[in-house]
């Protein structure tokens, strides 16, 4: 039995992480562009219409908006498509707190329904359980760039003529059955956060194919100034509130030149994900995430679940002995999920109030108790979250899968 670094072996990840460049002479034109247009509002400069003009075509849907975050997509999303107070928004608990942001911003209800362990997404059947008359919405999130088993999502949601909202903020160029995420629901959301595939450092992008719903998120995003009118009068005659979600210039340049490389980047992540899924499936007590052979997926972070029946150590043990050998690893992608922060526990959408909660046009009760969702609950406590990026060379994989597989056959061994 190898010694593990834990215990003062070796490390199995002998060399270093490679330092990749994100930002480069593409970025830079685009910025110095920028700044000779001599104003860096959006309406105004061609970056950011450019961006969403590119990133429209490459979806190939019929409208796109730039926001200023991957959660100010999706709180615009919201807002064009009417979800409003006393609403419940069906969606996941193993996410970032910017999926649930924009639906306690409406006033409306997050009701979180449970996952499934091989994808660690919401399905058509466990959405179907969390339905009730107040159920206005879906967002859907295609975790660590997997897809989300859309064909009956898209079904359920139209039997019930629920509005489907895609979270694709871990999830560019990811693909279902051969179609992009992103283009099966009323909107699909994505973010330029700055540990996302693609950086602009922050910023949002909302696609859809429904004029209406393109309007409407347009003004929303903008103060709810009609900037498609023709007289400034009617430009600011303002029906609703709107927040000012604008992306600039500046960020629509380097957007620009980031969304020329996320193919490249894309396929990168997939080979390594792809190959760790190969690799790892042969250890007893790794569960790797199952991906169909039809779907294209793009590994933001590569999630695998340790069969904890198998090993004769705790979770936190086996996590340190990996990070001990030098790899990036983590315990889950978050360590509970999000129901359990104090929101939610103490129903405070608002500081100082309750909320959206206890709002009469919502006139029910909910709480967010442990055990809501098992699954979710039970994949936060035994997956391990593995930080890969499209830097890594092949021999860095082989390292990681070699910390894993090391670490594995210890604990296996002694029991
Ligand atoms: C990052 C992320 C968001 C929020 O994006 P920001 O740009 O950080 O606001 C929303 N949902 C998911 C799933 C994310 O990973």
């Amino acid at each position: 039995m190898e010694k593990l670094a834990l215990y003062g072996g070796e490390k199995a990840k002998k060399t270093p992480y490679p330092k990749g460049k994100r930002f480069g002479e593409e970025e830079l034109k685009e910025l110095k562009e920028a700044i000779e247009q001599n104003t860096l509002f959006y309406w105004y400069g061609n970056k950011v219409k450019t961006l969403t003009e590119k990133f429209r075509a490459m979806y190939k849907v019929n409208y796109c908006t730039a926001t200023s975050s991957g959660t100010s997509a999706i709180h615009t999303a919201l807002g064009a498509l009417g979800v409003t107070s006393g609403d419940e928004v069906i969606t996941t608990p193993l996410t970032d707190m910017g999926t649930v942001i924009g639906i306690i911003c409406q006033n409306a209800i997050p009701v979180f329904a449970d996952i499934d362990p091989y994808s660690y997404n919401i399905t058509a059947e466990t959405i179907e359980k969390c339905i009730t008359d107040k159920t206005r919405a879906v967002i859907v999130v295609h975790l660590a760039g997997r897809c989300a088993d859309m064909d009956s999502i898209v079904k359920l949601c139209k039997k019930h003529n629920l509005k489907l909202i895609e979270d694709c903020a871990q999830a560019y160029l990811a693909k279902y059955k051969g179609k992009l995420a992103g283009t099966f629901g009323d909107a699909g959301c994505f973010s330029l956060n700055d540990f996302k595939q693609i950086s602009a450092g922050d910023g949002g992008l909302v696609i859809m194919n429904d004029e209406e719903v393109y309007k409407n998120a347009l003004k929303f995003a903008d103060k709810n100034y009609n900037r498609l009118a023709t007289t400034v009068d009617e430009m600011r005659a303002v029906h609703f509130i709107g927040p000012n979600y604008r992306m600039n210039e500046l960020t629509g340049a380097v957007g620009i030149a980031q969304l020329g490389k996320v193919e490249a980047i894309c396929k990168r992540r997939n080979e390594i994900g792809e190959k760790l899924n190969n690799a790892l499936k042969d250890i007893p007590c790794i569960l790797p995430p199952l991906t169909d052979k039809e779907d294209y997926c793009t590994y933001w972070f590569y999630l695998f679940r340790v069969d904890t029946k198998k090993i004769n150590t705790d979770m936190d043990t086996f996590v340190n002995a990996l990070k001990a050998e030098g790899g990036s690893f983590a315990k889950g992608y978050i360590t509970e999920p999000i129901y359990s922060y104090p929101l939610f526990k103490e129903l405070t959408g608002y500081y100082n109030s309750h909320v959206p909660f206890n709002l009469p046009e919502y006139g029910k009760k909910i709480s967010y108790p442990k055990g809501l969702c098992p699954v979710a609950e039970d994949i936060c406590a035994n997956t391990v979250k593995m930080g890969i990026n499209e830097f890594l060379t092949d021999t860095d994989v082989d390292e990681l899968i070699e910390c894993i597989r090391k670490v594995s056959e210890y604990f296996m061994e002694e029991k």
